[in-house]
């Protein structure tokens, strides 16, 4: 039973960067102004949750998760008075604004890392950890394999190595000192005051390692205090973990309500890959059945792709491949021994029945979804581009100069447009998407649509339903009615009875299909290769449950309380 609505557990939600959406003066990059006279679009697509990727002053060295000043806006970018502006115009809209939080590491251009490689004397000095002889480095691999083999980086000015888990000009930040806690509560207190609905707490399973070798402790009281924070200082805002690894691992961010409201769920994107490669259900129920529990209040954030690779570093290696071999077949596609640079159409070949397949089932999966900009429309990807910048292109709204995201030399772009090939803004864009009925955008909207209107997604208990065909992925969310999906990841058109249809029921009503099928008789559901459809079910009212047939086997309950 839902007691109270949690809104994330129910919103549909949009990843984009300021600097690729949309350039207001022309000089190239996309900013806040530019950003808010396209709120319009996102509201009419029905998001209503906008993660917005780093916007704070930076040398730009990892597009912004490299930060030299917390408390300001890239001016680039614009400045406070826009992104007041900017969220002003997504309230007027419905529409929450999770800004991320990357406190794992700053810039080497921090005023503070240059303070305190001056001055030991500084109170900066123990915001960074230092050492004097070099330290072993650890048994894991480094984040970025292939790019820095240490996470130690001697520094000339300390003459010290200071510590770094992702790139080295990034160094970590001290956590353990509660100098640096405080801190993180100022940045936090700062942008809750502005109105953000929340944080995207960044490396979060990298943030609570601890590198002291004689101290194995994680410490996750971090984020206990930093949702202790954000209880005092808000009354619905959330902390989104990017924290990825075992089930196990993954799990520990989720305790009762202590911890993080949401997590990405790394593990269900690599199974559903799997599933979409090999063309089975079975890596699927797998994924679903490894979730760690999580209190109701929790809720996973599902996707396909994001800004970053495709990291498929926690299947084994003979999945692994297949995946490779079915969408990343040339080297070049590949990033870090571990992932995948490119954007899902191409992926796909363009083929658009296997996309709709794809978000269909994301939409479907408990948790909230999220997709990246440009994902609405079929975006590609440019593997000409360095390392993940591949999928980090400019929004494509029209098929005017720079796909009309900005007036300006397309030599003045930071990351040039796609101007050529299939994937070309001259051949996906958004204005000529609007217009075609049968568009990939059309079909987002209405899916973004039923996804909000369903709370039995986000909220239901999940039953997996096992069915004849190998191919078919079959599964329920129930409240007090049913949400049936069923999708057919072959491509063989086919046809599964379902025990479930064969019972009576006060309705059934069909909600999303990739085709006009006739309605399922006694019990047998017509998919076409790569098909998709969606049932409401209302149960007979008289006993109040009639409910599915337990599949005996591979069930997986959500015990959620
Ligand atoms: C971000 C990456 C970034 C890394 C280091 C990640 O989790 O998603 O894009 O490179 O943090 O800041
Ligand atoms: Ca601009």
């Amino acid at each position: 039973m839902i007691e109270k609505d949690y809104w994330y557990k129910n919103a549909v939600w949009y990843a984009l960067d300021v600097e690729t959406f949309q350039d207001s003066n022309n000089d190239g990059i996309g900013d806040f102004r530019g950003l808010v006279t396209r709120m319009d679009y996102l509201a009419t697509l029905g998001i209503n949750c906008i993660w917005l990727l780093p916007f704070y002053p930076t040398p730009n060295r990892d597009n912004g998760y490299d930060i030299m000043d917390y408390y300001n806006v890239d001016s680039r970018l614009g400045n406070l008075g826009d992104f007041a502006t900017f969220i002003q115009a997504a309230k007027e809209r419905g529409i929450r604004v999770i800004v991320d939080l990357v406190i794992n590491h700053t810039s080497n251009q921090h005023p503070w890392f240059q303070e305190a490689r001056r001055n030991k004397e500084s109170e900066y000095y123990n915001y960074y950890t230092w050492s004097k002889e070099k330290p072993a480095d650890p048994e894991y691999e480094p984040a970025f394999s292939g790019e820095d083999d240490s996470i130690w980086e001697y520094d000339e000015e300390a003459k010290e190595y200071f510590l770094h888990r992702f790139y080295n000009h990034q160094p970590d930040l001290n956590l353990a000192n509660p100098a640096v806690r405080r801190e993180i509560h100022r940045i936090m207190g700062f942008w809750l005051s502005l109105g953000v609905a929340g944080f995207r707490v960044d490396a979060a399973h990298i943030l609570v390692q601890n590198d002291d070798p004689e101290q194995q402790e994680e410490f996750y009281d971090i984020i206990e205090d930093m949702r202790e924070f954000l209880a005092g200082h808000s009354r619905d805002a959330i902390l989104l973990a990017e924290a990825s690894g075992s089930p196990e691992a993954v799990g520990k961010f989720f305790k009762g309500k202590e911890r993080t409201h949401m997590m990405f769920n790394f593990l269900l994107n690599q199974h559903m890959f799997v599933a979409l490669a090999t063309e089975e259900a079975k890596a699927l129920q797998e994924g679903l059945a490894i979730l760690p529990e999580k209190h109701f209040t929790s809720q996973w954030l599902n996707f396909l792709r994001h800004h970053d690779e495709l990291n498929l570093e926690d299947i084994d290696p003979k999945d692994q491949k297949k995946v490779f071999e079915a969408f990343a077949p040339d080297e070049d596609m590949l990033i870090f021994g571990r992932g995948i640079r490119r954007r899902l159409a191409p992926m796909f070949n363009g083929d658009q029945k296997r996309l709709e397949l794809a978000y269909s089932l994301l939409f479907s999966m408990p948790g909230t979804p999220v997709i990246q900009y440009g994902a609405e429309i079929g975006m590609g990807d440019d593997l000409s581009l360095q390392g993940r910048n591949s999928v980090r292109t400019a929004m494509q709204w029209t098929p005017e100069r720079n796909g009309g995201f900005s007036e300006a030399a397309p030599s003045k772009l930071p990351r040039p447009s796609i101007a050529q090939g299939d994937y070309s803004y001259k051949r996906i864009n958004v204005i000529q998407q609007q217009h075609q009925k049968s568009s990939l955008l059309n079909f987002m909207e209405h899916l973004i649509r039923l996804r909000r209107q369903y709370l039995e997604i986000g909220n239901g208990e999940v039953e997996v339903i096992e069915t004849e065909n190998k191919a078919v992925f079959a599964h329920t969310s129930k409240l007090d009615c049913f949400v049936l999906a069923l999708h057919n990841l072959g491509k063989e058109e086919c046809s599964v009875a379902l025990p479930l249809l064969q019972e009576e029921h006060e309705s059934v009503l069909e909600l999303l299909s990739d085709d006009v099928y006739s309605m399922p008789q006694k019990g047998k559901v017509k998919l076409n290769a790569y098909g998709y459809r969606w049932f409401f079910i209302r149960p007979k009212k008289d006993t109040g449950k009639a409910a599915p047939k337990k599949a005996e086997k591979k069930k997986k309950k959500q015990k959620e309380k």
